[in-house]
């Protein structure tokens, strides 16, 4: 690279990505594949509109590109193309929330329903602070405040008052699995769509370590770069049928919210869509997730709260606070010691966003670098040290 600067600064991330655990659930590390696909030349074409009918010319390859990232994000899920379609130019997770809500709740009268954000939920799910919750009404739901899990009677109660247009079930600090077939059986009771954001669980549902909501959900979004292991990037997958939801959310991504696709990213999610079905992500998907149960239970081995007792998945909620060190403190610590977390809000949080009562840490990223059950048992010993260290 000729620009020196901008190259310093690249290879000093170089060195501190290898140098740090990185415990953060919704990072990873692409292959060599994929990041080749995202600097590939598919950066310089302009593709506005979906394939075989562009407004831009010398879209002959990128048609293919697109057409063969679809096919194979289908193929992954075991979806049928006479079924459910999907779209994959969303930029990222949130605009193709926004997108969802965009295309199904109508501005001024429609009406979002979705997890809080002390509960696990995301901001795009209905969130003040977010557009989705300037341009629609919104209402959230918490989990129980003993099991800290979700109480689907409460949810369904809540929904049946409030009669949402879209439930959002999918979460970023969730550890448990969710029951997708008891949020259809809410969605129907007060007849609102379900759409299941499962930006965190991708690359679980993938490798088949984690249940499925393509049975349950009217739609199914996600990001492409958490647990899936691809570039940054989004799918929008939705059912097919008279509702024309599928092609409303196609003119709602484009010409909606976005001009040209980032078809250099399409290019790497295809590549990373094609990775995720060999036998080798499977193995990965099922070791993320019991790497993340041997870091729980060596978590409250060692005396530390974890929320909701343990986890079902990628990622584990550690209540720090009630071992006496805030969260803000924790991340802190921990980051000195080389250990990156974030810290993050607990169910019936009662300290401050800016410095909440816990941490969230999750096991993808590290078992793309190898960690098994004994290395994650270490970072959870290393991880007591350093707080008792603070205390
Ligand atoms: C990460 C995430 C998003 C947003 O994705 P961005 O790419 O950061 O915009 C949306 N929903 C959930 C559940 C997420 O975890």
């Amino acid at each position: 690279m000729k620009d020196k600067q901008v190259k310093t600064i690249i290879d000093a991330e170089i060195k501190r990505q290898k140098k740090v655990i990185n415990l953060i659930p919704s990072e990873n590390y692409t292959s060599k594949d994929v990041m080749e696909a995202v600097g590939s030349v598919f950066d310089n074409k302009y593709a506005e509109g979906y394939s075989y009918a562009r407004y831009y010319g010398g879209n002959e390859e990128v048609d293919k590109l697109e057409s063969l990232c679809k096919k194979r994000a289908l193929e992954l899920f075991g979806l049928k193309e006479k079924d459910w379609h999907v779209n994959c130019q969303a930029h990222s997770g949130s605009p193709a929330n926004l997108a969802v809500f965009l295309a199904n709740v109508p501005v001024g009268t429609g009406k979002i329903m979705g997890m809080s954000l002390t509960s696990g939920g995301h901001l795009t799910h209905g969130q003040k602070v977010s557009a989705t919750g300037k341009f629609w009404t919104s209402v959230t739901f918490d989990v129980d405040k003993d099991t800290e899990v979700i109480d689907y009677d409460a949810v369904k109660k809540l929904a049946q008052k409030e009669k949402p247009t879209i439930i959002v079930a999918g979460f970023t600090a969730y550890p448990r699995v969710v029951d997708f077939k008891k949020f259809r059986e809410i969605a129907d009771s007060c007849g609102a769509l379900l759409m299941v954001d499962m930006s965190h669980l991708a690359g679980l549902v993938a490798g088949k370590a984690y249940p499925s909501p393509f049975p349950y959900a009217d739609v199914v979004t996600t990001t492409t770069h958490k647990t899936l292991r691809g570039p940054r990037g989004a799918l929008i997958f939705s059912k097919k049928d008279e509702r024309g939801i599928d092609k409303k959310i196609d003119k709602a991504v484009f010409p909606g919210l976005q001009g040209g696709p980032h078809m250099s990213h399409v290019a790497g999610i295809a590549v990373a869509l094609h990775e995720a079905k060999t036998p080798a992500f499977k193995s990965y998907a099922k070791q993320v997730i019991k790497n993340a149960k041997a870091f729980a239970k060596e978590m409250k081995r060692l005396g530390w709260r974890v929320v909701s007792g343990g986890t079902d998945s990628h990622l584990l909620l550690i209540d720090t606070w009630a071992g006496g060190v805030t969260g803000k403190i924790a991340e802190a610590a921990l980051e000195k010691a080389g250990i990156i977390c974030n810290k993050n809000t607990i169910p019936g949080e009662t300290r401050s966003p800016f410095d909440p009562s816990g941490i969230r840490v999750g096991t993808p990223a590290m078992t793309t670098r190898g960690y098994k059950e004994v290395d994650f048992v270490k970072v959870a010993q290393k991880i007591d040290k350093v707080l008792r260290g603070v205390k």
